[in-house]
């Protein structure tokens, strides 16, 4: 099992690499979308515009989320026992467990 010093670097570098894959599928988004909203498609079904934008918007938190969790599974930044990571991570470092099922994540040293 890894230590807090471990775990704490594991941490940083993963919050690195999601700052800076959020900013990528943001990008990606942001050119994705308006090429869609230029479709004959899109603008002959005017009632289903709005529909559509807010499908675009859980799209892209779910799309947050998934890369979030990619990043931290490849990196063991997961509760080995429960898979809880949403959110956990400052608080498994701070106590070297899990806050939802109270697992050790790390032995403190
Ligand atoms: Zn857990």
């Amino acid at each position: 099992m890894r230590t807090k010093q471990q775990f704490g670097d594991e941490l940083r570098v993963c919050r690195w690499q999601l700052s800076f894959a959020l900013v990528g599928v943001t990008v990606l988004w942001m050119l994705v979308l308006p090429v869609i909203c230029d479709l004959p498609w899109f603008h002959s079904h005017t009632a289903l515009q709005g529909a559509f934008i807010v499908l675009a918007l859980v799209l892209l938190a779910v799309s947050y989320a998934v890369v979030a969790k990619i990043l931290y599974s490849r990196r063991g930044l997961v509760c080995p026992s429960c898979g809880d990571w949403m959110g956990s991570q400052s608080r498994m470092l701070s106590t070297g467990r899990c806050p939802r099922c109270k697992a050790e994540v790390f032995h403190e040293s």
